[in-house]
Order: structure tokens, then sequence, then C-alpha cells
């Protein structure tokens, strides 16, 4: 029932043995940390934890992260000491241990138009990119046991995955990791647009799958005639979430998709890459405006590769990529791609980048600026600057995140949590103290709004709040129950 630990150090690549020894104990220590705990499944409540060190270690992160892998609920859910664990497993790993526990009360209420601040909140408060990836991979694996969690849980768990996680990913260069994240939040989230997605991919399945092949085996075979500098050539299938993606945007025309499949060439170096477009396009007639140079113009998560489509011959049309192995290793592991160069016994990223115009991502400056500054109390100023100058972010007693401007009230809380709790607050308490219901909301405060059926609003709550969200639903109270302001003027 206990996962062994060679299971975990066959995937690990590249251990010094002081490494192998860390991740060794981290493997016991959790072990015995968890012991006679168990999961929503049944099983162990350890093999969950062990399972997100295996995907870091898929992922080829340092063993430092493994290990914070391994202990990564410890804090939390057992009695384990903190600083007995700082004296055993010392600073860096701690640190990260600390690091996950507390974004793992960050909540996601599924307000689209605040996802994004989110997202970069999440990145921020996490000080060191390395603990989102943890987060990343303990949210895989819990997605992937979604079958064991309370119904009404599951579907906001999986909305959660694909707005917040998945995007995230996405921005760390991880496509592997984003295209799992949702594909096994998919069905959770979406059920029927699931099923739907699902069918189309069935048929395309036993249609495509042979006549991809016979496409691929004949490019194959030109260029090896054609003595091209080629490693490899296969070929992908759209992963489900993606594709419904697609299709929403084409209303389910399925013939409007043509990279359901696409062929996916591998070489050695950029010139390969040219070189073989110029060869496919050469035997196969290119589609007219779909080819894109996603190397000279990476995508702003990173990502380079050629994109080609082309008439294969039989009647059909198929997109081709073609992209060095450096490129492919960066588009499945991201920020882990590079890992392995290590300068003083610190991961560093080898930016060996072939374009230096390349255009990056908030999450990849933050990466930057983070690896480029000494004290991260010098990141966190560099962040606070261009972000946090104009937005809080608070917390409910149960740790969903509000996001409001600066300057907000205890008001303009109540009502971005619901117009009801607004419209029937008599009062607050931010970090457990009672305060004025025009008290302004800091940073990372954790506000309780009190609740009273018999509490309205006043038309003078329209000058303690911020937001026009608040005010709208203020005014509204008080044309509706119009003897609410009689009253008042008269008093
Ligand atoms: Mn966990």
């Amino acid at each position: 029932m206990i996962p062994p630990l060679q299971e975990l150090l066959a995937v690990c690549k590249n251990l010094t043995p002081q490494e192998e020894r860390l991740v060794t104990d981290a493997y016991e220590y959790s072990k015995s940390a968890h012991e006679g705990q168990l999961r929503g499944s049944g099983e162990p409540y350890f093999t969950h934890v062990f399972a997100t060190a295996k995907i870091l270690a898929e992922m080829h992160a340092d063993a430092v992260t493994i290990a914070a892998g391994l202990l990564h609920d410890v804090l939390e859910d057992t009695n384990a000491e903190e600083g007995e664990m700082r004296a055993k497993f010392g600073d860096e790993v701690i640190t990260l241990v600390a690091g996950v526990t507390k974004l793992g009360h960050i909540k996601y209420k599924g307000v689209a138009r605040h996802a994004e601040s989110l997202r970069k909140f999440f990145v921020a408060s996490a000080h060191d990119i390395r603990v989102v990836t943890i987060k990343l991979a303990d949210r895989l694996h819990n997605v992937s046991t979604l079958e064991h969690v309370p119904k009404e849980k599951q579907r906001r768990i999986a909305i959660e995955t694909i707005d917040i996680y998945a995007r995230l990913a996405d921005r760390l260069g991880m496509g592997k990791m984003k295209s799992q994240l949702e594909d096994l939040a998919f069905p959770f989230a979406y059920p029927e647009e699931y099923a739907k997605t699902r069918r189309v991919l069935e048929e395309f399945t036993t249609l495509g799958e042979q006549h991809l092949m016979r496409v691929a085996e004949n490019l194959r075979e030109e260029l090896q005639i054609l003595d091209a500098n080629i490693t490899s050539l296969n070929y992908r299938t759209k992963h489900a979430y993606s594709l419904w993606n697609k299709l929403k945007l084409f209303d389910y025309d399925q013939t409007k998709i043509f990279d359901i499949y696409a062929l996916r060439v591998l070489v050695p170096t950029v010139a390969d890459c040219y070189q073989a477009l110029g060869i496919i396009h050469g035997l196969y007639k290119p589609v007219p405006g779909k080819f894109k140079d996603y190397i000279a113009v990476p995508k702003p998560n990173g990502y380079q590769s050629l994109h080609t489509a082309i008439f294969d011959g039989q009647g059909s049309v198929m997109e081709v990529q073609i992209r060095t192995e450096e490129m492919h290793k960066e588009a499945e592991y991201g920020i882990y791609s590079h890992v392995g160069y290590k300068e003083g016994g610190r991961t560093t990223s080898g930016s060996n980048n072939p374009n230096p115009n390349k255009k990056v991502s908030w999450t990849q400056e933050l990466l930057e600026a983070q690896r480029n500054m000494e004290k991260p109390e010098d990141f966190m100023k560099h962040l606070k600057l261009d972000f946090f100058e104009t937005r809080v972010f608070a917390y409910t007693p149960k740790g969903d995140v509000i996001e409001l401007p600066r300057g907000a009230s205890v008001i303009d809380f109540a009502y971005a949590i619901h117009s009801d709790i607004g419209n029937h607050m008599f009062g607050a308490r931010i970090n457990n103290k009672m305060v004025p219901i025009d008290a302004e909301i800091e940073q990372g405060d954790i506000v309780e709004i009190l609740r009273k059926d018999n509490c309205k609003p006043t038309r003078k709550w329209l000058d303690m709040c911020k937001t026009t969200f608040a005010r709208t639903h203020i005014r509204k109270y008080l044309r509706e129950h119009g003897g609410v302001i009689d009253k008042m003027l008269l008093s």
C-alpha cells in the first residue's frame, strides 16, 4: 500500500549522493508523520504526497523541490514541529513547505474578471516560483482523484483547476502539466460539453488515425530520401479541453478544425527547422495563411515552434509542427526544462535563449526578477510597485480571496461576497477585531462580516464605499425599500 522509495528515486534525474539523502530523509519523515492518516479514497494519506513528489520529479524539478513535495502537507496536517523540520531539512526545503501551506488557503470564487489578478496574486504570494510548481503537482494528483471528493465540491475544484491552476501552468510554459490538469478537471467542470467533445474525438480516432499514420509514414520516407536532419516524427492528438475550446469557436463544426491531429517533427537545430519546413512545403502544398513562425515570434509564454498546415494529398488538411528537441522540452516542462545547470548549489536557468527580443509574460518577468534579485524583499518591492499599487486582496474567514480596489472599505467587501450580506451587515471584524463599517481593508486582511436580518443599508453608506458594485446595490436597496430613506431622513 505504501509506495516504495525506489519508485520515486527511479524517476529523479541525476541526483548527487547528498540530494538522494535529502529525498530519502524526506520520504521517511513524511511516511511516519502521515502514518495512520487516510485519503477520501481510503488509501494511506502518504500516497498523495508521494504522488506529488513523483510528479515533480517527472517534470524535472530539483531535489529540494521534490523533498518539499514529500513534506508539503506535513506542517498543515500532522503534529510535526517546524523548528525540528528546519533543523533536519534546512531553510530552503522548509521555506518551500511553509509557502505551500500558505497558498493552500487561497480559493477561487469563479469570478472570471478576478481570475487573472488571482493568478498573479498566487505567484506573488509564493515568493519562490517553485512553491507554485509544488501546488500544481499537488493539484494534479488531487484532481486525478476527484471522484472521491464529495459531489458538491467537485465542480468548484474542477473549475478552479482550469481557471487558475492550468492557466498558471501555461504561464510557466508547462504545457504537459496544463493539458493534464485541464483534461482531468474537464468532465467534472463541464460534464455535458465533455461528453460532446469525447464523441468528436472518438469519431476522429477511428477515422483519422490510420490516415494520419499513412501520411506520417510517407513524409518520413520522403524526408529520409532528401537527407533531412530529423530526430523524430510522430503525431499528437489535441487534448479534450483544448479541442472543446476550438469547437466552441467554430460552433461545433468539426470540419473547420484542422489540428485535432498534428504531425510533430523534432530536429536538432533551428536551421534544421526551416530546412524541414522547406522540404515539407515542397512535397505537400501548404494551406495559405496557416503558416506561423513561433520561433521568430514566440508565444507570450515562451513557446517556440513552426506551425504549418498542408494538403496531405489524400483529400484533407493536416497541421505540422516543427521544432528543436530543446524547444520541445521547454514546451513540456517550462521553467524546469533547464534545471540541471547548477552554480554554487543554486539552480539557474540556462538562458541561452536564441531570441533576445522574445516577449515574456508576467510570470516570466517575475521569475527573472526573482532570479536576479539578491534579497527576497527586493523581489516583493518590485512586485508591489507595478501590481499591488492599485489592488488589495483580502480573505474571508474560510480563505476565499476577495479582490478590491485600494481604499475599499468593509462595506465593499461585504457586497463583493454577496449583495444579501451587504444589505444585512451590522458589523465586521478584521483580523479578529471589531471595526467600524467604513474601516479600510488592507492587503491580506481576514475580514468577517456580521449579518443580522433586520439591519439595512443607509444613504450614508454611499459615501463609505469605493466600488460601483456596492454603490449600485445600496442604491437599488434604498429605491426598493423607500421607507428606509424616509425614516432615516426624519431621524
Ligand atoms: Mn496536498
